[in-house]
């Protein structure tokens, strides 16, 4: 049995520096507290708290002698600010691709521009962005939305990094039609999540079976085995190579994987050897 692997798969840019980075904390003999769960894979979040990585849910639990730390969502200023003020050192992993949004949120509110912002309310990453242009930045799911807000002042459009770009750019078009004054529109869309479903997608005609590593929860995995399925009926959301049941593979010459942007690694090299295993 041959086993292919996606060409783009797992960890994305801004999780693998995330980690990096709290790796490297660690090294430094640092105590390691992180706002809210590090990464959405319990199997990742199972390793680092054997390396003493723990979670809190609120800034005012870190204390003076640890180090806080700042997930890839970011968070708002003030967040920010009593984190630094509290814990003796402060890593910063918000995504490089997020602190634009954030940059460019907090400059279009400096100017008294309103600011659209395309994504759920209630995501970590869009309650961080929000907190750089407060009074000025609404964020909406997506046109149906619209209606519930004020006449927008020279409005910036910009989305949250993970959102689909047709809801983002139908947005930004209704935005343009009922604007006063200019519209500027920043496609802020992380190529990330699109990335991973177009290689699932090629390899997903060629194989006779494909796994695909991720939390049960997590929405990119999920959407990922749906990706899968369209073109190859035996597709698998597993967590981990105990969940393969070899009865599946009968008959299977091909088999292909993929894993969703929080699964790491290790987990992967442990599924793909799992299944060679097997062939
Ligand atoms: S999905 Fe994109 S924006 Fe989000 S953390 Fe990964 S690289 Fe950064």
């Amino acid at each position: 049995m041959q086993v292919l692997l996606a060409s783009e798969y797992g960890f994305c840019f801004g999780v693998e520096r995330a980690v990096d980075m709290v790796e490297k904390a660690i090294g430094e003999g640092k105590t390691v507290r992180a706002l809210g769960p590090l990464i959405h894979n319990e199997q990742e979040m199972q390793r680092l708290a054997h390396e003493g990585v723990t979670t809190i849910s609120e800034p005012i639990q870190i204390t003076r002698n640890e180090t806080a730390v700042i997930r890839a969502h970011g968070v708002t200023p003030e967040v920010q600010r009593e984190l630094e003020e509290k814990a003796a050192s402060v890593v910063d992993a918000t995504c490089p691709f997020v602190t634009r949004v954030q940059k460019l949120a907090s400059r279009a509110a400096a100017q008294d521009r309103h600011v659209v912002v395309v994504g759920s309310p209630d995501h970590p990453e869009m309650i961080g962005v929000k907190g750089y242009a407060p009074d000025h930045a609404f964020v909406i799911r997506d046109e149906s939305e619209l209606d519930q807000l004020p006449k927008l002042r020279d409005p910036l459009v910009v989305s949250q990094t993970t959102i689909k770009s047709k809801t983002f750019f139908d947005t930004a078009e209704a935005v343009k039609a009922r604007a006063d004054g200019e519209v500027q529109v920043v496609n802020t869309i992380c190529s990330a999540t699109r990335d991973r479903q177009d290689a699932a997608r090629a390899l997903s005609g060629m194989v006779d079976a494909f796994y695909i590593i991720g939390g049960r929860h997590s929405s990119n995995s999920v959407k990922l085995l749906a990706v899968c399925k369209e073109q190859c009926e035996k597709s698998f959301l597993i967590e981990t190579e105990a969940e393969i049941d070899p009865a599946d593979l009968t008959g299977v010459e091909t088999v292909g994987v993929t894993a969703g942007a929080s699964t790491p690694k290790w987990l992967i090299d442990r599924v793909v050897k799992h299944l060679e295993g097997l062939g």
